[in-house]
């Protein structure tokens, strides 16, 4: 099994594009987990800027459900207080890290996949890329550590 994550276009608009030419339509980032024989679980997941419901059938791709909007049965960021262990939680949350990555970090803790990592923090100085990552090392061990990479790699 693995989880990845990955973009789902909406069908609204930002308010700063409001004004553009081209539609520019909104994307948010959502998280899907892959089955041993490759198959992409369908979920539903709540668009961030409109609350739209997507059902999530494959990687980048989704379909909007028409009526509904914020379903209350969907996860929010405060439901995994309870599963996550207190730390990163309390990480998570200092970082406002998204949906997509609570729910990813409770993948990787759920089915051990140590080494992996979340990226906190991004920032492009000139030609490099510098931020901070969090890497889960083991049950209830995680890590901070800064990064630095060229642009383009
Ligand atoms: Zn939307």
């Amino acid at each position: 099994m693995n989880g990845i994550k990955h973009l789902i276009q909406c069908h609204c608009i930002l308010p700063q594009y409001k004004n553009a030419k081209d539609p520019v339509f909104h994307k948010f980032t959502v998280f899907s987990v892959i089955d041993d024989s490759d198959t992409v679980i369908t979920k539903y997941s709540n668009c961030n800027n409109c609350g739209a419901v997507h059902k999530v059938y494959d990687i980048c791709k989704s379909e909007i459900v028409s009526g509904k909007e914020d379903s209350k049965t969907s996860l929010k960021r405060e439901d995994f207080k309870f599963s996550l262990p207190q730390s990163l939680y309390e990480l998570l949350n200092q970082y406002e890290k998204e949906l997509c990555d609570f729910e990813y970090s409770q993948f990787v803790v759920d089915n051990k996949k140590w080494d992996s990592t979340l990226t906190l923090t991004r920032e492009e100085l000139e030609e490099h890329v510098q931020g901070k990552l969090l890497r889960f090392i083991e049950e209830d061990k995680f890590r901070i550590e800064s990064y630095t990479h060229k642009v383009g790699i």
